[in-house]
């Protein structure tokens, strides 16, 4: 089984610029986005690899040494996303970004909130995580909303509650890039809100969802599936 999923590259990492100083990185079935500048490369979320060697891999694929890596911003903490947190911290100095909800589950391991265990979905996604732990990590800085972290020429910082009650995307006005981690997610060519299995409260997720709508992004760069160009008209209408 591995076999057939590795020959169709399922289980490898795959790196592809995006825009300028954008790059996507896969990690199975999350995208991680590795932001390149010269004076030093951030990383939006980490992936399911406890090491984070994907990671790694890729910056050396670019050329660039792992002490490079100076911030590592977390969307929230769904296992799916800190794998390698505590890992790439340890390897390349990093600072972690997070939201301060975010940052304590983190820190004792676990995701932000429960999954609706009502529906099949939920309770296969809790089976699922009890075995993906993560090695428990901490936080460096806080992320608030309306902040502008000095990357791409300014780097603004939305909450966006709704998938997890701290999640937090980004966006890079100057390239009209849209990092919107699970709170908005790409199928199908189209951009919508998570499942209600993994989905703390579908209200703040629509409301999140209205918020990054009215951004005018042009390019949305999800959690899960592929990165949406020309997202204009794409977003969920609610
Ligand atoms: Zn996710």
């Amino acid at each position: 089984m591995a076999q057939e999923l590795l020959k169709k590259g399922w289980l490898q990492s795959v790196i592809m610029q995006i825009a300028p100083h954008i790059y996507l990185i896969t990690d199975i079935f999350v995208n991680l986005y590795l932001l390149v500048e010269d004076d030093g490369l951030t990383l939006i979320d980490t992936g399911i690899s406890k090491d984070g060697r994907k990671v790694l891999n890729q910056i050396a694929q670019l050329s660039r040494a792992p002490q490079d890596l100076k911030r590592v911003l977390l969307t929230h903490c769904d296992r799916d996303h800190v794998g390698g947190v505590e890992s790439l911290k340890v390897t390349t100095g990093a600072h972690v970004y997070a939201n301060p909800i975010e940052a304590q589950a983190m820190a004792e391991g676990h995701s932000s909130r429960e999954m609706h265990r009502d529906t099949l979905t939920g309770r296969l996604i809790s089976l699922v995580s009890s075995f993906m732990k993560f090695p428990p990590a901490s936080a460096d800085e806080v992320l608030h909303d309306g902040m502008v972290l000095p990357i791409l020429g300014g780097l603004r910082v939305l909450a966006t509650p709704g998938h997890t009650p701290g999640h937090m995307s980004f966006y890079a006005s100057s390239l009209g890039v849209l990092f919107s981690g699970d709170s908005i997610v790409s199928q199908n060519g189209l951009l919508q809100i998570s499942a209600r299995a993994n989905t703390w409260d579908e209200a703040q997720a629509r409301e999140s969802a209205r918020t990054e709508a009215a951004l005018g992004a042009r390019i949305v760069c999800a959690g899960h599936g592929p990165v949406v160009m020309n997202a204009g008209t794409k977003f969920p209408k609610f």
